[in-house]
């Protein structure tokens, strides 16, 4: 098959021909029958997320490993990492093993599971890492994401353990005693509106620790969601020092600001914006920006947090944390870093795509588009503008914080593998 006409990585027009799963050819006017016009589209490496919440088993009324893959090809991802906080946790290689396998049968995108940290993300008692490494799902990636390794001894064991297999720890930074009941950002908007405030420094803390621990013994760290200019500049430092420390920022860290908890077009108080880490000020938006174009921040991740409307549509103190976000991220990076000047499709693709894989060391996924590599393939128009209908999502969740919004961009399709899993932006 060949797809006509598609700039890679925003280059000049040219045609892509895939045989076998794989890239067999790219050049101009390509000879062959079986053909689809890609429009002038941008052709970027499938893009890879290195967290998401796909709420199976235990949720399905939130997410399921069918409706959440679904989601991710439509939002031009070919894999995904699913994190581990499910119920039952995915903290044995029983259970990740049923989530890669129901991710196999379905076919929508890869799905790597995340193996817990802690048994039962209880933070006691460490979980079975090795027997997870070893499974069917081959887990490299592991985390108690949504809540923090927080006892020093434990995260120091879990670096040392995962040397073994070349595993990564991949921290939820947040020190559990500096954010009891905690609800928002701590500063201005929260003392005005008087919620309990959430203070950077529970996040800047851990992650100084943190990346003290790896550089002690010697391992890889990786720091979810990071929010604040001080986590910036505490990565800043930890990378000049050579340590093996990765970093990722979600979309919604690198545009929505605290202020709207206050006033927005969907009116004070709404739990659409209570998320965690929570939404910060505009100087951090400013610094996570500067940090993921200048490479102190390695990656962009979704933190899709699929929550059923009753868990959101209620008062502040008493709803979930979370937005859905595998099907706007592009377009939201876009928005943020792309419109501003920051990054260009290169840029885009390295933080998406290509050091996403190699973090959670993906062999297949990952791979600059060229002759011979696996036709992991998203086809992007950076050129419309649409409104945000949560509506159409392929997601079972609708907590998007940009309902109604005009945001630029459309995945046009993508393909796994050679197949299309997307085409004209709609689930094949
Ligand atoms: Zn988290």
């Amino acid at each position: 098959m060949i797809i006509r006409n598609v700039r890679i990585l925003g280059a000049e027009p040219v045609d892509i021909r895939i045989a076998d799963g794989v890239i067999a050819e790219i050049g101009p006017d390509l000879p062959g029958q079986d053909e689809m016009d890609g429009g002038g589209a941008i052709a970027l490496p499938g893009l890879v997320d290195l967290h998401t919440h796909l709420r199976e088993p235990g949720r399905e009324d939130a997410e399921t490993v069918q409706t959440g893959t679904q989601s991710a090809a439509r939002g031009g991802y070919t894999a995904v990492h699913a994190m581990a906080n499910t119920s039952p946790v995915a903290d044995t290689a029983g259970v990740v093993e049923q989530v890669w396998r129901l991710g196999r049968e379905f076919g929508h995108c890869d799905v790597h599971p995340v193996g817990a940290v802690t048994v039962g993300l209880e933070g006691r008692q460490l979980a079975e890492l090795g027997a997870m490494a070893d499974s069917a799902a081959r887990v490299r990636v592991f985390s108690d994401d949504g809540k923090c390794v927080d006892d020093a001894v434990l995260m120091r064991r879990a670096l040392e353990y995962v040397k073994a297999f070349d595993g990564v720890v991949a921290q939820h930074a947040q020190e559990p005693r500096l954010t009891g009941g905690a609800q928002m950002n701590e500063g201005v908007v929260s003392g005005r509106l008087g919620l309990t405030g959430w203070p950077a420094v529970a996040e800047e803390a851990i992650i100084a620790r943190d990346c003290l621990l790896a550089a002690h013994v010697g391992s890889r760290l990786h720091v979810c969601h990071v929010s604040t200019a001080g986590s910036v500049e505490i990565l800043r430092w930890a990378k000049s020092k050579g340590w093996n420390i990765t970093a990722e920022v979600t979309p919604h860290h690198l545009l929505l600001t605290d202020d709207l908890v206050e006033e927005s077009p969907v009116g004070a108080y709404n739990p659409i914006y209570k998320v965690n880490p929570p939404l910060r000020t505009r100087a951090d938006v400013e610094a996570l920006r500067a940090a993921l174009a200048d490479g102190t921040i390695d990656i962009v991740a979704t933190d899709h947090a699929p929550h059923p409307v009753e868990d959101k549509e209620t008062e502040w103190s008493a709803a979930a944390m979370g937005m859905v976000g595998l099907e706007t991220a592009l377009s939201v990076v876009q928005e943020a870093m792309v419109e501003t000047g920051l990054l260009d499709w290169v840029g885009v693709a390295q933080r998406m795509s290509v050091v996403p894989a190699r973090i959670g060391r993906l062999a297949g996924q990952g791979r600059v588009l060229e002759v011979g590599a696996p036709a992991n393939i998203t086809l992007y128009d950076p050129s419309v503008r649409t409104k945000v209908d949560p509506s159409a999502f392929a997601s079972k969740s609708r907590n998007t914080p940009y309902e109604g919004m005009t945001l630029p961009g459309a995945v046009v399709a993508t393909f796994l593998r050679g197949r299309a899993t997307v085409l004209e932006g709609k689930l094949v």
